[in-house]
């Protein structure tokens, strides 16, 4: 069985520079303690364990105005690659804590756009994963009324915008191109005049085409990421519904399975862009170790 790695794969330039900000502050002695992030600073389990080593205490599991409220006065606050709403920059610097933010640069660009078109009195929908950070933080940039989530076609029918109001139409960084087509397509049924800005980036676009263009010499496709990673999961997606090739995600090398791969001569291996390389590298090693154990006794 050969093991084919697909580039590009793993950590984007985003992830990496939110990770080197919060290593940056965990060293400088004069940063307050202790110090938080607001949320995993990517969906990464063993990139949260690492940052813990650093000092770092990771909040999660609510929405991030909810979260801060376990940060005591007097420390300091991380905000994510994932990007934050004004509504929570603006309370954690109301109650004096020392505010770092990890936006990635290409959320930030969303976060401009939906400001620039609320003021030219456009009304937002925004198609997102339901209870993802990202959207929550970007659709904040609006008032409630202006803004709207969309995460299937079902959502739809029930948006409350008149079909002869000025709309925009943007989409989360690491959706899947393919996926939403097929719902814009659905919006401009309803809103033929709306304005659509495709906000997917290019990190996770050129992963999504990579991971597609492999998987016609394959007969499986690894993808190495986090159950919560949004990436890694569309990742699988795309394969599965493009390619029409079988597609597993793995969190780490201890859910790999050998007799997944009975039978098949070709798998290709990628991550998402929250995934950190030594993961991906063990789940590369054991496979082309039960590969070569194939050719020798196939
Ligand atoms: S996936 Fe895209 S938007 Fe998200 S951190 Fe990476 S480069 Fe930025």
């Amino acid at each position: 069985m050969e093991v084919l790695k697909v580039h590009p794969r793993g950590y984007c330039y985003g992830v990496v520079d939110a990770i080197t900000l919060a290593k940056k502050i965990a060293r400088d002695p004069e940063v307050p303690r202790p110090i938080f992030i607001l949320g995993q600073i990517v969906h990464n389990r063993h990139t949260v364990l690492e940052l813990e080593e650093f000092g770092i205490k990771t909040l999660d599991g609510g929405l991030r105005i909810e979260l801060l409220d376990q940060v005591p006065d007097g420390s300091t606050v991380i905000f994510t690659a994932h990007g934050i709403s004004p509504a929570v920059k603006a309370k954690a610097e109301a109650r004096g804590l020392r505010c770092y933010d990890a936006t990635c640069p290409d959320v930030t660009k969303t976060h401009t756009l939906i400001k620039e078109k609320i003021t030219e009195g456009f009304a937002i929908i925004y198609i997102g994963t339901k209870g993802h950070p990202e959207p929550e933080g970007a659709m904040g940039e609006a008032p409630p009324a202006k803004v709207a989530l969309v995460t299937t076609i079902d959502d739809i029918d029930s948006l409350p915008f008149k079909s002869d109001e000025p709309i925009a139409i943007m989409t989360q960084t690491t959706l899947s191109q393919w996926d939403t087509q097929n719902i814009i397509e659905e919006l401009l049924k309803k809103y033929p005049d709306a304005e659509v800005h495709n906000e997917i980036c290019m990190a996770t676009q050129l992963r999504q085409e990579a991971a597609v263009k492999i998987a016609e010499e394959v007969d499986m496709v690894v993808v190495v990421g986090d159950r919560r990673s949004n990436n890694s999961n569309r990742l699988v997606e795309v394969v599965e519904k493009i390619s029409h090739k079988p597609s597993v995600r793995v969190e780490s090398v201890d859910d790999l399975r050998r007799e997944w791969f009975d039978g098949f001569q070709r798998i290709a291996v990628t991550a998402g862009s929250s995934t950190p390389s030594p993961i991906t590298r063990a789940v590369i090693q054991q496979l082309e170790a039960w590969g070569k154990t194939y050719q020798e006794h196939p």
